[in-house]
C-alpha cells in the first residue's frame, strides 16, 4: 500500500492532523468510518409547526442580502423558490457563500422556520438540491483544523487512487456465500450512501469483516492450544503452599479460595492452563495470582507477571516482595525505562534461571528476553492487550501455563465468545469488611460543596485522588486538565495539604516518585488523568473526585471508584458533570461491577468495556459485540471453518491472517 501522504490533496499539515485522530495510513482513513448520519430530507413547509426545524431545498430566486455588523458579524437575506412555495432565508456569518448564492442555483438550507414571517433562518446552507428527496450525508470525528468536509474529501480520494488496493479479510468463499460487496464498493457505499437500505447492506459486510478477522484470531489461538495439550506436569507441595497461604495476614474469600484450587487443579493437570480470572475493582485478584506464582515457584518453574503500566508493576512487584520474605523466592522487576546494564542483569538471571519470579510490563516478551524454564504466565488487566501479545507470551519459554486477570467483567455468554479460547474463574464477592462507597453527582456549580466532602475527609488524615481528563490546556476543548486543577486546589487548600501531579506523558521515574510518595502519604491531594485507573492500591485514599465524569464509561468510572474503599475507613467518590446526570445517577445506586458493565453495554453497547485507545484488537471500529452479537457468532463460525480447512480458496488471506497474530505490534 502507498503512504496516507500519497493521497492527493493531504500534506504535512493535514497529515499531522490525520495523525492526531489516530489515522496513519490508508487504510485507517478509509476505514476511518461515519459515527453517525445526518439525514437531509425536504420537508414541506405547511406541514412544519411554528419554529420547528426544517431542511428543504430550491433554487436561489434574489440575490441575497448581505448587512454586515460590528465585531465582523453578518447577515445574508434571500428569497428561496421551495417545493412548496417560496420562503425567505436569512443567515448569519456566512458572507462567504454570497458568491455562490446566484439566483437559479439549487441549494439545501437547514434551520428553524418562522411561519409568521414566512422566514427560515438557517444554521447551514449545503449547496445542492435533494436529488433524491433524502440525501445522506456522513458525519465523522475530526478535530480543530480539519474538518467533516476535508475528512470526506481525502477517504473519497483515496478511495478513488487506491480503493482496490484495500485488504478484505473477507475469503472468497464467503464473499460469494453470503453475496456481499466488493471492499471498495462498500467502503464507497460507507461514506456516500444513497439509501437507508444500501447503507444497512455494506454496515452489514464491513462488521462481518471486521468480526470475522477477530474471530479468525481466537478461533487460531484456541486450536492452537488444544494441539498443545501436553502442559507441564508438576509436583507442588501442598504442606509449603499452606504455610505461604496461612502467612498472608486476611482470610481468603470463598470466590478467592475456589479460583485459587482451579488454578492449582489446572497447574496439576498435565493440559495446559489457558484460564481468565475475573473480578471486579478490589476483588483481591493480585493475591490469587501470588499464590499461583508461589505454587509455580515450588514445582520449580518460572513466573512472569504483566502489567500494563510500569507503576502497577512496581506496585506488585513491592507487594510481592512483602508477601515473600522470609522465602527464598527472588523476584525481580523488568520494565522499558530500566537504565540497559539493569536490564542485561535481569535477562541473565532469567536465563540461568536464578530468578524465580519477574515482573514487568511489555519488556517482558521482548525478543531479548529468554527464561530458563518458564512455566507460568499472568497478565494483569488483560483487556489491555492484544490478541498478539497473548500470542506472543504463550510462545516464551516451553509452552507455560497462563493465566489473564481482568477487572472488567463481562457478562458469560458474551465471554465465553470472545474468549472462546479459554477457561474462566469469576471473583463475585468482595473482602469482608468493605463499606459500600458513598457516590454522589455534582454539577459543576457544586464545586465549593466538593472542597469541603474533601476538606473533612483530608483532615482525618486520608487522602484524595483528583481525576480530570485532559494533561493540560487545550484551545480546542473547555475540558478540565490537571494543571489547572492543581492551582485551584492550591487556592483552595493553601499550603496544608501536599498536591502534586500524575499523567500518562510523564517520564516513567517522575511518576513513580510521585505514586510512592502518594503511598507514603507524603502526597494528600493526587491529581492525574486515568493513569490511576489499573490497579494502583493505596488504602488510605478515601476520596475519588472526577470531573467532567460524563466523558468517561460507566465501567471506568467504576474502575476509578475502585481505587477509594480499599481500607475499612468510610470511602467517597464525587461525579462532576453538568451533563448526562441520568446515567450517571446509574453509579449512585450501583456498586456492582457485573451490573455496572451490563448497564454500560445496555446503554454504549461494548461501550468501554474493553478500555479505550489501548485496547488493541478489542477496540472494534464499526462492529458492536453486544448489538452485533448474531453476526460475531456466525463470523465465529464461518472463520472456523475457514480455520479447518486445509484447502481453502483463498489461501493467501489465511496465511496473511495467521502471519499477522504471530506478528509483535
Ligand atoms: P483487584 O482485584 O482490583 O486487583 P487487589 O488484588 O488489588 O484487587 O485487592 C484489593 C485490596 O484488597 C488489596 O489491598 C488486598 O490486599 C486486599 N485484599 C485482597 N483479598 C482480601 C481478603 N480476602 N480480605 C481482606 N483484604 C483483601
Ligand atoms: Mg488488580
Amino acid at each position: 500500500m502507498p503512504e496516507l501522504k500519497e493521497v492527493k490533496g493531504i500534506g504535512p499539515k493535514s497529515l499531522s492532523l490525520l495523525n492526531k485522530i489516530n489515522i496513519y495510513t490508508i487504510e485507517d482513513l478509509v476505514t476511518h468510518y461515519p459515527f453517525r448520519y445526518e439525514i437531509l430530507q425536504r420537508n414541506n413547509i405547511n406541514e412544519i409547526a411554528d419554529g420547528e426545524k426544517i431542511i428543504t431545498d430550491g433554487k436561489v430566486e434574489s440575490v441575497p442580502i448581505l448587512m454586515r455588523f460590528k465585531a465582523g458579524l453578518n447577515k445574508m437575506n434571500f428569497r428561496l423558490v421551495t417545493p412548496s412555495g417560496v420562503v425567505g432565508v436569512s443567515i448569519f456569518n456566512r458572507a462567504f457563500l454570497k458568491s455562490q448564492l446566484i439566483v437559479g442555483t439549487g441549494i439545501t438550507v437547514i434551520g428553524k422556520l418562522d411561519k409568521t414571517k414566512n422566514v427560515i433562518t438557517a444554521s447551514d446552507i449545503k449547496m445542492g438540491v435533494l436529488t433524491n428527496k433524502v440525501k445522506i450525508e456522513p458525519v465523522y470525528h475530526c478535530t480543530s483544523g480539519l474538518t467533516n468536509k476535508n475528512l470526506s474529501t481525502y477517504i473519497n480520494m483515496a478511495l478513488l487512487m487506491y480503493g482496490k488496493e484495500i485488504p478484505d479479510y473477507i475469503p472468497e468463499e464467503y464473499r460469494e456465500k453470503y453475496n456481499f460487496l466488493n471492499k471498495k464498493t462498500a467502503l464507497n457505499i460507507i461514506h456516500n450512501p444513497s439509501t437507508n437500505e444500501k447503507l444497512k447492506e455494506v454496515t452489514i459486510r464491513l462488521k462481518y469483516e471486521e468480526l470475522f478477522e477477530f474471530m479468525f484470531k481466537i478461533n487460531y489461538l484456541k486450536e492452537q492450544n488444544k494441539k498443545e495439550q501436553n502442559g507441564l506436569q508438576r509436583n507442588i507441595d501442598k504442606k509449603e503452599l499452606k504455610k505461604f497461604i496461612d502467612k498472608i495476614p486476611f482470610k481468603l474469600t470463598k470466590d478467592q479460595q475456589q479460583a485459587c484450587n482451579e488454578i492449582i487443579s489446572d497447574l496439576e493437570s498435565p493440559s495446559r492452563m489457558n484460564r481468565l480470572l475475573q473480578g471486579d475493582v478490589g476483588s483481591g485478584k493480585t493475591i490469587v495470582a501470588f499464590i499461583a506464582m508461589f505454587a509455580n515457584y515450588l514445582s520449580n518453574y518460572q513466573s512472569a507477571l504483566m502489567a500494563p503500566t510500569e507503576i502497577l508493576a512496581m506496585q506488585h512487584y513491592l507487594n510481592l516482595k512483602k508477601f515473600l520474605n522470609n522465602t527464598k523466592v527472588k523476584v525481580e522487576l523488568l520494565t522499558g525505562s530500566m537504565s540497559k546494564k539493569d536490564k542485561l542483569a535481569i535477562y541473565k538471571g532469567l536465563k540461568d534461571g536464578s530468578i524465580n519470579i519477574v515482573i514487568g510490563t511489555h519488556a517482558l516478551i521482548q525478543d531479548e528476553v529468554e527464561y530458563n524454564n518458564l512455566g507460568l504466565v499472568i497478565t494483569d488487566e488483560q483487556h489491555r492487550f492484544g490478541v498478539h501479545q497473548r500470542a506472543n507470551l504463550q510462545n516464551k519459554g516451553i509452552k507455560p501455563d497462563v493465566l489473564y486477570m481482568s477487572a472488567t467483567p463481562i457478562p458469560r455468554t458474551y465471554a465465553l465468545t470472545i474468549f472462546g479460547d479459554m477457561d474462566v474463574s469469576t471473583i463475585k464477592e468482595r473482602p469482608a469488611g468493605r463499606q459500600k462507597i458513598a457516590t454522589y453527582v455534582k454539577k459543576n456549580s457544586e464545586i465549593k460543596e466538593v472542597l469541603e466532602m474533601m476538606y473533612s475527609d483530608l483532615k482525618q488524615q486520608h487522602q484524595v485522588y483528583v481525576i480530570a481528563p485532559l494533561i493540560e490546556e487545550n484551545e480546542n476543548s473547555d475540558l478540565t486538565n490537571v494543571y489547572k486543577l492543581k492551582d485551584q486546589m492550591k487556592l483552595a487548600f493553601k499550603d496544608l495539604y501536599k498536591i502534586d501531579i500524575v499523567h500518562g506523558k510523564m517520564a516513567t521515574g517522575a511518576k513513580d516518585i510521585i505514586m510512592e510518595q502518594f503511598k507514603n502519604n507524603e502526597v494528600q491531594i493526587l491529581i492525574s488523568t486515568t493513569v490511576v485507573e489499573v490497579g494502583v492500591d493505596v488504602p488510605n485514599a478515601t476520596t475519588m473526585v472526577i470531573f467532567d465524569a460524563d466523558r468517561f464509561g460507566l465501567s471506568t468510572l467504576h474502575q476509578l471508584r475502585g481505587r477509594v474503599g480499599r481500607g475499612t475507613s468510610k470511602s467517597q467518590c464525587i461525579l462532576i458533570s453538568d451533563s448526562d446526570a441520568e446515567r450517571l445517577k446509574i453509579m449512585e445506586k450501583e456498586d456492582d461491577g457485573f451490573v455496572i458493565s451490563e448497564e454500560d453495554f445496555k446503554l454504549r453497547g461494548h461501550g468501554d468495556l474493553f478500555g479505550t485507545k489501548q485496547s488493541g484488537d478489542m477496540a472494534f471500529k464499526i462492529a458492536n459485540i453486544k448489538s452485533d452479537y448474531k453476526i460475531l457468532l456466525q463470523a465465529k463460525k464461518d472463520s472456523r471453518e475457514f480455520l479447518l480447512n486445509k484447502d481453502p480458496k483463498d489461501k493467501e488471506l489465511k496465511n496473511k491472517l495467521i502471519a499477522s497474530i504471530m506478528k509483535v505490534n
